[in-house]
Order: C-alpha cells, then structure tokens, then sequence
C-alpha cells in the first residue's frame, strides 16, 4: 500500500453551517481532518493514511508565510522514501493560487493533488466526503506521478497551471475552460487524457527552502478611463512588479502605456496578463512589449503570473528573461 500523507487547511470542506440546506451561509475551517477521515475511513483500504492539521482557515487568509511553510513541508516530506503522496484540503477560493504556487516549487515528481468542497460538511449531499476520497486514490496512483500539482474536485482531475475556480457556488465549478480536464475520476480510478506542456514540479529552476518572503507583486485590474493611481500607489507600497489584468490581449490606453512606461524606467517589471478570463496575451500583440520592457503573461490569468512573477523575480528583474520564464512555466 501507498504511504499518503494529508495536510490539512481548513476551507469549506471542514466547514459548518447551521442547516443542513445552507450550502453558501456557513463557518470554514471548523472540522478537524481526523474527524473528516473518519467519515471515509472504511473505503480508504486503499492506502496508509496519516494527517496533520497545518491550519484551519478559510482561504481566503492563505498567506505567503503558509505558502512557504507547506511547500518546505511537502518538500520535506516527500524527500522520505516512505511518502508516496501528498494530499492538500484547501478552500476552493484562492485553491488555484496555492496549487500553482506548489506546482513551481514542488521539487519532486511524486504526487501532490489539492482537494476540497463547495458545500459544508454539514450540508446534505456534501461533496467534500467523495472529493478527499477521490484525492487520496489519485494521490496513490502511479498515474499521477509526474504530472505536476493536481486538483481534483467534482470527479475531474484539473492541472494546477490552467484550472480556475469558475462558478461561486455549484460544485462544478473547477475547470481549465478552453484547455480542459487533464482527466476523471471514476468508480476509484483516475482516467487520464492529456498531460501538462509546461515545467513543473520536479523540473523547475525555483527553490524556496531559504526564502523568507516573497518580492511584493501586485495586480491593478484594466478598465476605462484609469487614469493611473493605483499604478503608483502600488509603486509607492514597494511593489517590485505589477501584473496588469489588462484589456483584451493584455490591451491598455495609451494614457497607461507611459504611466507603466514610467515604472518601468523605476525598474519595477510589468507583467501583461488579462481580464478576459481565456486564451494567450501575446508577446508584442496589442502593446509593444520590446519598446516598453513590458512582459507578456501567455495563457496566465492575473492572479498566477503574480506567483510567476514573484518567483521569477528571486531570480532576476531583466524582462527579457521574465518573458522566458513566462513562456516556460
Ligand atoms: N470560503 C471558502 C474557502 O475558500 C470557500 C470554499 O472552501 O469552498 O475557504
């Protein structure tokens, strides 16, 4: 049998709400995850299971201190020949962040998949139960070795880099929505179609075993008529990068142009992503990247290349070689 090891956080999947219909009202982080386990300790003959409890938050109070401590564990862990896997419960709303973040600095190919739920433990028809069951059958599957940091709620296997929380409420609600499920999980077993293209995990140049924070990014969402405020308010805050959830292909005024222009020349790197939700924001495509030293964020929503970004930004400030970190990861 597999050697699982699962870190617990908290979210909806331990929540508690005060009737058994509430499916959005509720109290996150409240279950212990022995008591979790408990629930489907008769079906997980499947492996050996231990636990700790890292936190019990909602995730929206995930931090870069908790991102640091997990990735070391895990690190930590799966450097043990005796840990096969790693399972993560997590609250569905920054769950993305955090298994991209993992997904970069994860040196091992064994496997690490992020689960949760969308209703309370308490909520009839819970899905949190089949959700831990299925991460734990895909995290001692030789299947998913190798494939980068997974999550997998809703019976799907989604890969960490394109998934997306895409619905507040229903359970279907985690997808990659125009590159798709990486697989299923059906009846106990993971089925998979297709693999992720870019590095990750056990192939990525990024270390974190002796940072102790993270370069400051922030995002600054793209609208009309922005006249540039919070552009230099981030500035003045210490940001070391801005990541623009632009216009279109990563589109901006020309009025934002020379204001990003001029933070630029500061040495602040600006990231290109954008707040269409799909498809590339390409390199010298709406803005000319190489005029203005801007970074173009390929398929990247806002909130991953800020992760990229930061991480990128351990390792150097040079945009050039943040657009092929960008077009690596
Ligand atoms: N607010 C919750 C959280 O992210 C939502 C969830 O887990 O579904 O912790």
């Amino acid at each position: 049998m597999k050697n699982i090891v699962i870190l617990a956080t908290g979210g909806t999947i331990a929540a508690v709400s005060q009737s058994v219909a509430a499916t959005t009202a509720y109290q996150s982080g409240i279950v212990p995850i022995a008591e979790l386990l408990n629930e489907i300790r008769p079906l997980t003959n499947l492996a050996n299971i231990t636990s700790e409890q890292v936190a019990q938050i909602d995730s929206a109070d995930m931090s870069h201190e908790l991102w640091l401590f997990l990735a070391n564990r895990i690190n930590s862990l799966l450097q043990q020949p005796d840990v096969d896997g790693i399972v993560l419960t997590h609250g569905t709303d920054t769950m993305e962040e955090t298994a991209y973040f993992l997904n970069l600095v994860v040196n091992s190919d064994k496997p690490v998949v992020l689960v949760g739920a969308m209703r309370p433990s308490t909520a009839i028809s819970s899905d949190g139960p089949m959700n831990l069951y299925n991460a734990i059958v895909l995290a001692a599957s030789d299947a998913a070795s190798g494939k980068g940091v997974l999550v997998a709620l809703n019976d799907t296997v989604n890969s960490s880099r394109d998934v997306t929380k895409t619905n507040t409420a229903l359970q279907d609600t985690f997808k990659a929505p125009e590159l798709g499920y990486l697989g299923y999980l059906i009846d106990g077993q993971p089925h998979f179609y297709r693999l992720p293209a870019r590095k990750h995990t056990y192939l990525s140049e990024f270390r974190i075993d002796e940072l102790a924070i993270l370069p400051k990014v922030h995002i600054i969402y793209g609208y009309v008529d922005d006249g540039g405020a919070l552009v230099r308010a981030a500035v003045k805050d210490g940001a070391q990068g801005i990541v623009y959830a632009g216009l279109g292909n990563g589109n901006m005024s020309q009025h934002m142009q020379k204001v990003f222009n001029e933070i630029r020349q500061q040495g602040v790197v600006v990231v290109r992503s954008t707040r269409v939700g799909n498809g590339v924001v390409t390199k010298n495509g709406a803005v000319d990247d190489d005029e203005y030293g801007f970074v173009a964020a390929d398929t990247l929503s806002p909130q991953k290349a800020r992760i990229l970004l930061m991480l990128a930004l351990t390792k150097t400030r040079q945009p050039d070689e943040i657009q092929k970190i960008f077009e690596t990861y």
